[in-house]
């Protein structure tokens, strides 16, 4: 077996900062875990924009396609925001994605029990909470076409289409499902087939998908505007989400602030499988590049941290590894190890992001 590449993408702000506690995390699995990883960095958004003048050189976009998996920090900034819309940090992402088509977005919502009190929601309603929403990211009425503002009599009309093809479904229902069979077998399929064409054929495709290849697993649809009430309302009854890029633009987000702070929540946006059979694949902390605690030691490294778990599960196979990881992050937040992020409770002195990577690793040797 050829060891498995990996390619850093650290980014702009915290995102070099948050990414060093999760280098010495790789090292970790590498020396201690005999997993060793082959891993290239390389520049992205503003700090790639300042070396090549372009927020992704064509060579780091060339060497994203052949690894086997891409780690992404942050992109962006104040000393970038005035730039042509052309050249923006953001957009670096947007090749990122776009070019590798990764249309299957994972967005996991956790609440670890030492943190359930972060939720605006009620303890009992939250604590334990473990699901995932599946986003179809590289189509709908995000790219639809027609589109634009058009001059209609004497009034603009500004317009967009939601439009999916039947293949577009079939890929990210396949990959919700394959999801599940990994975690609690369940999916909810949610669109607006009770307005909207594109919903119908959305539920007719997931239907079929499932009666062909998925019969295993339990599949239930609910319209999005249900699914929005029923996520804040018992959110536990939910394993899988799977959703349009517009609906799921606004469920994950909703389902994300059910767990507390943006320092903890990672992302996963896969591809189709490569010749190895791994998915084309770029994980990523959901959180930006944080410039009012950059260079401050204050940013939350956890969030990249269960970036890379959810590598090590879907990109590697490393579904245990994975658990040992998820596990460390769990110890040290029940021993009360805090960022400033995470503060609650009184008395409680915050540590740095060194700090925290540092517990980390802690609990990870405690776990041999
Ligand atoms: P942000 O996520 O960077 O920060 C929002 C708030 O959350 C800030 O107060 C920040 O300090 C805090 N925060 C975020 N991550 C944290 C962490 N790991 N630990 C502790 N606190 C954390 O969003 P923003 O302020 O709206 O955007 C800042 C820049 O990041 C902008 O240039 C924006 O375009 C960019 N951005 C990039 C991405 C990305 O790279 N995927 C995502 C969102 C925003």
């Amino acid at each position: 077996m050829t060891t498995p590449s990996l390619l850093i993408l650290p980014g702009d702000g915290i995102g070099p900062e948050v990414m060093t506690e999760v280098r010495k995390i790789i090292d970790w699995f590498g020396t201690k875990r005999d997993l060793a990883f082959d891993v290239s960095e390389d520049l992205v958004g503003g700090a790639a924009y300042d070396k090549h003048g372009v927020p992704l050189a064509d060579e780091t976009m060339a060497k994203a396609q052949e690894v086997d998996a891409v780690l992404l920090g942050a992109v962006g900034g104040p000393k970038y925001d005035n730039l042509d819309f052309s050249v923006k940090p953001e957009r670096g992402l947007l090749r990122l994605r776009k070019e590798m088509d990764l249309y299957s977005n994972l967005r996991p919502a956790q609440c670890f029990d030492a943190l359930a009190d972060f939720s605006s929601l009620k303890k009992d309603i939250v604590a334990g909470l473990d699901i995932v929403i599946v986003r179809e990211l590289t189509s709908g009425v995000y790219f639809g076409e027609p589109r634009g503002i058009i001059e209609e009599g004497n009034e603009r009309v500004g317009i967009n289409t939601q439009r999916y093809t039947e293949s577009e479904i079939a890929r990210v229902a396949r990959s919700a499902f394959e999801l599940a069979r990994r975690r609690g077998n369940k999916v909810c399929s949610m669109e607006k087939a009770n307005v909207m064409e594109s919903g119908i054929l959305w539920r007719d495709v997931v239907n079929e998908i499932h009666q062909a290849e998925y019969s295993d697993v339990e599949l239930s649809h609910m319209y999005a505007d249900n699914g929005a009430m029923q996520l804040v309302r018992a959110p536990k009854q939910f394993d899988v989400i799977l959703t349009d890029n517009l609906f799921g633009d606004i469920l994950s987000d909703c389902a994300a602030m059910l767990t507390g702070s943006l320092g903890m929540l990672p992302s996963a946006s896969l591809g189709a499988p490569m010749a190895n059979g791994r998915p084309k694949a770029m994980y990523e902390p959901v959180h930006g590049s944080a410039p009012d605690i950059t260079g401050q030691g204050k940013a939350n490294p956890i969030a990249c941290i269960l970036s890379f778990a959810m590598a090590l599960r879907y990109s590697f196979d490393q579904g245990a590894e994975a658990d040992r990881l998820e596990g460390a992050v769990e110890k040290v937040l029940a021993d009360g190890v805090r960022t400033a992020d995470l503060l609650g409770e009184e008395g409680v002195t915050p540590v740095s992001t060194t700090e925290m990577g540092d517990a980390i690793l802690a609990a990870l040797d405690a776990s041999l």
